[in-house]
């Protein structure tokens, strides 16, 4: 077979070969051989170095799949009770260490207690609360804003479906995404920065855009696994593939990178 794909040169983006997106779940567990290649080949009508890598991608994904499985899944490091909580803080949470939102939250939380009591709340109060974690400003309006149309809206309670919730200003598909995942098992996938850096090392994708990074880690993941890559990758990127020095001679997942140079 020709073209075999240096293990660290950047992929190539499959988008464009012929093989429906809904079938790369299923190559995970293709056990290859020269006939089905053939076969899928003259099927389909895809180039064979394309094929080659898409069984690259799919050897990973299982690897991936069988490494984190032996974890404890950790759905979230943020501290909550219910929906408000749990919205709430992620949000305060963007471009900021949950560890710095846990240390707010209790006192936010002890004060305002649902999306209703948040929506009453003055702003100078809830800055004064937030004030320690980044962006406090937009964080109190889009805190308050969100919890004032969601009591107008959907009368207090947090709506359950992911265009419901995109459409409130300041709430994004990552926020979205990982809210619905951690409270309900919704099957999406949150690509926050963790998710974007982990998943490109990894040669899982060459997007730096979330939605895009969704869509690519989406066609090659099954869908029972999609609500689970964050949280797995959010603590792998968190404690070993660092964004500044990676924890690269502890890896236990080197061989699958693309940028890690040392054996
Ligand atoms: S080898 Fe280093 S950069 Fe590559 S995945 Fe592991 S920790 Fe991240």
């Amino acid at each position: 077979m020709s073209g075999k794909r240096d293990s660290n040169s950047r992929p190539r983006p499959w988008q464009g070969c012929a093989l429906p997106a809904e079938l790369f779940p299923h190559i995970i567990s293709l056990s290859l051989c020269k006939k089905k290649v053939r076969d899928i080949n003259l099927l389909f009508e895809i180039n064979i170095n394309e094929f080659v890598f898409m069984e690259d991608i799919s050897r990973k994904v299982k690897v991936l799949i069988d490494f984190f499985k032996t974890k404890q899944l950790v759905p979230t490091e943020l501290d909550y009770k219910n929906e408000y909580q749990l919205l709430t803080a992620v949000v305060l949470s963007a471009q900021c260490l949950d560890k710095r939102v846990n240390k707010i939250t209790p006192k936010l939380f002890e004060k305002y207690k649902s999306f209703e009591e948040l929506s009453n709340a003055r702003k100078e109060n809830v800055y004064e609360i937030i004030k320690s974690i980044s962006y406090p400003e937009v964080k109190t309006e889009r805190i308050i804003n969100i919890s004032k149309i969601i009591v107008e809206k959907y009368q207090g309670k947090m709506p359950q479906k992911i265009n419901d919730l995109t459409s409130i200003g300041g709430i994004g598909r990552k926020t979205a995404n990982l809210v619905l995942a951690v409270l309900y098992d919704y099957p999406g996938i949150a690509v926050d920065t963790h998710v974007a850096r982990v998943s490109y090392r990894f040669g899982l994708t060459e997007s730096k855009n979330a939605d895009k990074i969704e869509k690519d880690l989406s066609q090659i993941f099954p869908q029972e696994y999609w609500n689970k890559i964050n949280p797995w990758f959010v603590i792998f990127g968190r404690y070993t593939c660092k964004a500044i020095k990676p924890i690269c001679n502890e890896c236990k997942l080197k061989d699958l990178c693309i940028i890690n140079k040392t054996s």
